[in-house]
């Protein structure tokens, strides 16, 4: 069974058809790279698949599960069950372009959050995981430090360790590296190749040709809202189908 399969998903803001019917299979181990260029309907894909928009048609499975949606009196599709979305959400771990990690906390607070509050694990059992978490990304020395005395890179990383304390099924992750200096955006890559090799699913949004060639196993490329070209990077990269997907490559080299 399929760990994630989105059946032609399609997204409407008022007259804006953003997207047009697309469709994944995430079977587990995968990484898929979602590339594109700026409003092709990447971030709004990621999002419509952890709900954090409702998709106007189509329908997102998570290991079988179909998410249901309903229509409410006011005609709006929403999701049918939030008992579910929360369930679902829980599955599914986002790590976004800004680092969002809670201010007001530290990265050992920030980790520790949800199992603790959310799941319910007891506390100390969540403080051992996310110290060995945070070995993992190189920054159990600063697991006392709130994110606004760390570097890019370190609330990055901070970022994916809070998303692997979850034990997600799926890892989303919106150009990840974007909003980083360049000196440290190959710190950020090293962990999730890291999590690739270890056999993570993860769908990643990225900018990142280099990652989406050599780390990924399946790259989509959106134009408009739809899969103008998809499959094995190394096949796609080195013979392009599309003109679209052509000049897109040697636009970002
Ligand atoms: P990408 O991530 O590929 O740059 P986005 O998914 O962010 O693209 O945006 C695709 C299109 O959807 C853009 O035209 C954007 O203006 C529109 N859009 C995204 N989110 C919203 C929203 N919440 N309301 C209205 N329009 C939106
Ligand atoms: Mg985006």
């Amino acid at each position: 069974m399929a760990t994630l399969e989105v059946q032609n998903l399609c997204k409407r803001f008022g007259s804006n058809e953003v997207l047009k019917g697309i469709s994944l299979t995430a079977n587990k181990g995968d990484v898929i790279s979602i590339i594109g260029s700026s409003g092709s309907g990447k971030s709004t894909f990621l999002r419509c698949i952890n709900l954090l928009e409702t998709p106007t048609s189509g329908d997102v499975y998570v290991h079988g599960e179909l998410i249901r949606m309903k229509t409410d009196k006011s005609g709006e599709r929403v999701p049918a069950d939030p008992k579910q979305v929360a369930r679902i959400r829980s599955r599914l771990a986002m790590v976004f372009q800004g680092f969002n990690l809670w201010s007001h906390m530290t990265v050992l607070q920030n980790i520790i959050e949800v199992p603790v509050h959310v799941l319910k694990v007891p506390r100390q059992e969540a403080i051992d995981k996310a110290e060995a978490l945070l070995q993992r990304v190189g920054l159990y020395e600063r697991r006392d430090y709130y994110p606004g005395h760390l570097s890019g890179g370190q609330q990055q990383r901070a970022a994916i360790a809070r998303a692997l304390a979850v034990d997600p099924e799926v890892m989303l992750f919106d150009e990840p590296t974007s909003a980083l200096d360049p000196e440290l955006v190959g710190e950020v890559l090293s962990v999730m190749r890291g999590l690739a090799e270890e056999g993570r699913t993860m769908l990643v949004v990225t900018h990142e040709m280099a990652f989406a060639r050599d780390v990924s196993n399946k790259v989509l490329f959106l134009h408009q809202g739809r899969v103008e070209e998809e499959g094995d990077p190394k096949v796609l990269f080195a013979n392009p189908k599309s003109d679209r997907f052509r000049q897109f490559i040697s636009s970002t080299y």
